[in-house]
C-alpha cells in the first residue's frame, strides 16, 4: 500500500511538471517561417502548412504562397484578405513562405481612451515596453476612427521582388470600425529576420475584412502586450529559398514595403 501511494505521489509531481514546462514553452515562442529579408527578394513559396503553424500559435500575422494576402490569425482562428479586400478562412492545407505566430497571453494590458494615430499609438506604446531587446506581440481590440489597409495581389512565376508588387498594391480605408489589431514588434538587431520595429495587421469585429495596416486613427480600445522572449524560425527547404542573395541591407526597401 505504501509503495502504491508512493508511486502515485511521483506520477502526479511528473505529470505536474511536465505540464508546467510545456505551458512556459507554448507561451513565450515566438514561431516563423522564413525571413522578412526572403519575403522582399520574392521568395514567396514556404513550405509549412497553416495546419502545422497553428501547432506553433493561436495568434498572429503573415502570407500565403504565391504573395496570395495578408493573414491574420486571432483566438485560433486564421484569416487571408486577399487582393479584394475581403477576409477569407485559412484552409489548413494552405501554405505560408512568411508567418509569424505565438500562443497569446498577455503580460500586460491597459484601456487607450483618446484619440490617437498610428504614429502617436506606437510612441504611447514605445513607454509601455520595458526592454527594446526582445520581442513583443500586440492585441488592440478598438473603435477605429480611421484605418487604413492594403493587401498583396496573387504573384505568378518568375516572381518580382516585393518593392515591385506593392507600387500597385490595392489599398482599402475604413471609417468609424471597429475591430481587432494584431502585431509584433521586433527590435533593430533582428532586421533582416523580421520587420524592425511595429508591424500590424487589422480585421473587422465582423471578420469580413482588413489588411496590413498604413494608417489609422483609434478612438478607444484595449491594448495587450505579451513578452516574448524566445524565437525559433522554420526556414524554407527550397531552391528559392537556398539560391536568395540575404547579405544585402535593406532598410529603405524594408520602409517602402511596410510602412
Ligand atoms: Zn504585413
Amino acid at each position: 500500500m505504501k509503495i502504491n501511494g508512493y508511486l502515485l505521489v511521483v506520477t502526479f509531481l511528473s505529470i505536474a511538471i511536465y505540464g508546467c514546462t510545456n505551458l512556459q514553452k507554448n507561451e513565450d515562442i515566438v514561431f516563423q517561417t522564413s525571413t522578412i529579408s526572403a519575403l522582399l527578394e520574392g521568395v514567396y513559396d514556404g513550405n509549412v502548412t497553416y495546419k502545422d503553424l497553428k501547432k506553433h500559435g493561436d495568434f498572429g500575422i503573415g502570407t500565403f504562397n504565391n504573395l496570395d494576402g495578408e493573414m491574420i490569425g486571432l483566438e485560433g482562428r486564421f484569416y487571408q484578405i486577399k487582393a479584394d479586400g475581403i477576409a477569407y478562412s485559412v484552409l489548413d492545407s494552405m501554405k505560408t513562405p512568411f508567418a509569424v505566430v505565438t500562443f497569446f497571453k498577455p503580460d500586460k494590458a491597459l484601456l487607450l481612451d483618446k484619440l490617437a494615430n498610428c504614429k502617436q499609438l506606437e510612441q504611447y506604446l514605445d513607454n509601455l515596453l520595458p526592454t527594446k531587446n526582445i520581442i513583443y506581440a500586440f492585441k488592440i481590440k478598438g473603435n477605429f476612427k480611421y484605418i487604413k489597409t492594403r493587401s498583396v495581389p496573387k504573384q505568378s512565376k518568375p516572381y518580382p521582388p516585393l518593392i515591385e508588387v506593392v507600387k500597385d498594391q490595392p489599398t482599402f480605408e475604413f471609417n468609424n470600425v471597429t475591430g481587432t489589431i494584431a502585431g509584433f514588434w521586433f527590435p533593430d538587431y533582428m532586421e533582416g529576420v523580421n520587420v524592425p520595429g511595429y508591424h500590424f495587421h487589422f480585421i473587422t469585429e465582423d471578420r469580413k475584412a482588413g489588411g496590413h495596416i498604413l494608417d489609422c486613427q483609434l478612438h478607444n480600445g484595449r491594448i495587450e502586450i505579451d513578452y516574448l522572449s524566445e524565437l525559433f524560425m522554420a526556414l524554407p527547404e527550397n531552391s528559392e529559398f537556398y539560391n536568395a542573395d540575404l547579405t544585402k541591407k535593406k532598410t529603405g526597401e524594408l520602409e517602402n514595403v511596410e510602412k
